[in-house]
């Protein structure tokens, strides 16, 4: 909503009925103006709507009715910590007992004769009676507590649902005039959208279901509105920002590429050239590209290395994870040193005196392409003529980071891979600010990565099983389970059914562990046996999850696989299944719950990552699956990502007219809009356009 210049912006303290006092727990929920309050959207709601005169209450009912105080209040505590307190009320039809726990202090407030309005829960018990009722006088403005659907409020302990509820009214009822509409007219008209004023006011008190679900709708249409404007005004400013590197080098680009051992496949030339244009073209490149686990992005990515280099442009490639970034350079390396090109490894691990060759290289101009860690964002790491930045597994880096690394050139080209799809619309919110490209063909001659869902009894067959694979020259992973969000515990787990395996189980076998919490020398020892192919079983937490590459690996296990997400299980199946031979994934899960088997009929139905993470959201929902706060985008106040798709790509349409026709959100009908825009986002755009 728009904040009017006056009154929405005045402090809490003057809406009648709230205190320093009151104002301080209001301040706790991040509630300071009227216009804050006005936006505190209930999380829920009770239909208080039913109304009956006192004879028809029946046992059961949950209801409003209204009636006169008949009584006075009798307080009887039965026992030590317990009073109840006791008062008949009556109507024209007849008359009922209220009945309140431990309010002793009712005796003075519910006066004979006084009338009131009361909810509550209606037994039979010899004679009807109401337990604990909510009851409220009522003025002119109208019940706020009963008699209608009543909101229920976020809140803090303190303060109660009522006194939210009597706030917001008072705040409606003093500013609510002021709220203006933001949306413009033709948006409104196009979209059938409820205005600004009756959204709110049906949001807080909805007059009916109906009101209800139209001033929702409108609500839940303006904040992705004004999420996805701000996007795309970052993505322009990108665009419009100083003039990028205009690349060239296609013919070395071409014959790199056919220079492979292998084609690519068609889904790989066509996103290769989406990346060419953008780099040849004079505008900086900020391009995502996603693509299933397997799919070869790498390849495409070190194509784009290629153009870089070729054109006389230093490049860097970072990636979330020691291990990936020591498998990345050595493919980087066996690729591009043919062609001349000079590759270095850059991690936390790497020893003082080759990172000193290392930065002086990169300094130089004489190192062409840096992989590595979070270590290139490091502020002693200079680069001579940075051209393009590469980072891997996006979803780990946050926005800042990626920036980080473009700020060390003078405006390269970015280029964002994931390997953890996401529906189509959904990219468009978390990466809005990116063009995307998307690799869907995997290359030919992949089999499909035979999955299993099993139980606990069926564990002697999986280790026979893992015998044989062995015994046929394969390799197998084993993930422990996820104990819980540390390291360091998961550590611990695996550790301890690494030991018990290389004791007990497979004692003729060769056993390994890699976890987290191993120093990098370490873990880069433990997986360079796995390649190499000295270790037979590789017991491991999920740090095996991004892009590790062993072909012969062909058995991957995980244990309590209920625990983790799909697009995490997606993820380390991909881990097996790069080879030739037929590979298999064995899920343990022990939880007898409908949806723990849901998600395993999931992966043992399902091959194709944008499926799995469609699932993946409608099972868990987004909250969760991306991590929207490492991405720098703030909490949305009432739109599910998941549910309001359908308003989604509405506002998505409205989005992409408006900014096409007023770039910068300046013309009169867009104004306001601009302005919140702004207000909304300014953070998150500062950061985005830092680069
Ligand atoms: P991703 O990073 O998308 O998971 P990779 O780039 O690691 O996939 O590729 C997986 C494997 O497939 C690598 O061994 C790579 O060399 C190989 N590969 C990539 N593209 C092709 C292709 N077009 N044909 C055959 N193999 C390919
Ligand atoms: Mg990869």
């Amino acid at each position: 909503m728009q904040k009017g210049p006056e009154l929405l912006d005045k402090p809490l303290q003057y809406l009648k009925g709230v205190g320093e006092a009151r104002a301080a727990l209001f301040r706790k929920l991040g509630i300071h103006t009227v216009g804050d309050v006005i936006s505190h959207y209930p999380r829920n709601y009770e239909d208080r709507s039913m109304l009956k005169k006192i004879i028809q209450l029946q046992d059961g009912d949950q209801c409003s009715f209204e009636g006169i105080i008949a009584s006075r209040v009798i307080v009887s505590r039965p026992r030590k910590g317990l009073s109840i307190s006791k008062v008949s009320i009556r109507d024209d039809t007849g008359l009922v007992n209220a009945v309140w726990f431990n309010k002793p202090y009712l005796k003075d407030q519910l006066k004979p004769g006084e009338k009131y309005i009361f909810f509550g829960k209606v037994t039979r018990r010899g004679t009807f009676e109401v337990l604990n009722p909510v009851y409220e006088k009522v003025d002119e403005t109208g019940p706020v507590n009963t008699c209608r659907i009543i909101p229920i409020y976020p809140s803090t302990g303190k303060l109660t649902q009522n006194v939210i509820r009597t706030v917001i009214r008072n705040a409606l009822g003093y500013a609510g005039n002021c709220i203006e509409d933001i949306m413009p007219a033709w948006v409104r008209e196009r979209y059938d959208l409820a205005g600004a004023l009756y959204s709110i006011n049906n949001i807080h008190f909805p007059e009916s279901d109906d009101a209800f679900l139209k001033a929702r709708e409108r609500l839940v249409f303006e904040e992705l509105l004004v999420l996805q404007l701000a996007l795309m005004s970052v993505r322009n400013a990108h665009e419009n920002a100083v003039p990028g590197i205009t690349f060239g080098a296609r013919e070395e680009v071409r014959s790199f590429v056919e220079g492979l051992p292998f084609r690519l496949t068609n889904a790989q030339l066509r996103v290769l050239e989406e990346i060419e244009r953008d780099m040849e073209s004079s505008r900086v490149m900020n391009r995502l590209v996603q693509g299933d686990v397997g799919s070869g992005k790498t390849i495409v990515a070190t194509a784009a290395l290629v153009k870089a280099v070729k054109s006389g442009y230093q490049g860097a490639f970072m990636v979330p994870t020691e291990i990936l970034a020591a498998q990345h350079y050595s493919s980087l390396r066996e690729l591009l040193e043919p062609l001349g090109v000079n590759v270095a490894l850059l991690t936390g691990s790497v020893g003082a005196k080759e990172s000193r060759r290392i930065l002086e290289g990169l300094a130089s101009g004489e190192i062409d392409i840096a992989v590595g860690t979070h270590a290139l964002i490091e502020e002693r790491v200079v680069f001579d003529n940075l051209g393009l930045v590469i980072t891997d597994e996006q979803h780990r880096f946050g926005v800042r980071q990626r920036a980080a690394l473009g700020r060390k050139g003078t405006s390269p080209d970015m280029l964002v891979m994931t390997a953890t799809p996401i529906p189509r619309t959904l990219a468009l919110i978390l990466y809005g600010d990116l063009d995307i490209s998307i690799i869907d063909e995997l290359p030919p001659g992949r089999k499909k990565v035979l999955t299993y869902a099993v139980d606990s009894s069926m564990r002697e067959r999986v280790y026979n099983f893992i015998r044989k694979q062995v015994k046929e020259g394969r390799q197998v992973y084993i993930v422990c389970p996820l104990v819980e969000e540390s390291e360091t515990v998961d550590a611990v787990s695996a550790s301890e059914l690494a030991f018990r395996l290389a004791t007990k189980t497979f004692s003729d076998l060769r056993v390994g562990l890699i976890h987290g919490r191993m120093k990098p020398a370490e873990k880069d020892e433990v997986m360079k046996s796995f390649i190499s192919g000295e270790t037979d079983i590789l017991v491991s937490t999920t740090v095996i999850e991004v892009g590790v590459n062993v072909p012969n690996a062909t058995l991957m296990v995980i244990e309590n696989a209920e625990r983790f997400g799909l697009s995490q299980l997606h993820q380390l199946r991909g881990r097996v299944g790069r080879g030739s031979h037929q590979s298999y994934c064995i899920l343990f899960n022990d939880s007898r719950s409908e949806i723990a088997s849901e998600r395993m009929k999931v992966m043992t139905e399902t091959h194709d990552g944008f499926v799995i993470s469609e699932k993946d959201l409608e099972l868990r929902g987004p909250g969760d699956f991306f991590g929207t706060r490492q991405h720098g985008i703030p909490d949305l106040k009432i739109a599910n990502l998941y549910r309001d798709m359908d308003i989604l790509k509405k506002a998505q349409e409205a989005a992409e007219i408006i900014i096409s026709n007023d770039r910068l959100l300046e013309t009169p009908e867009n104004r306001l809009l601009g302005q919140v825009v702004r207000d909304r986002y300014s953070r998150v755009m500062k950061t985005i356009t830092m680069n």
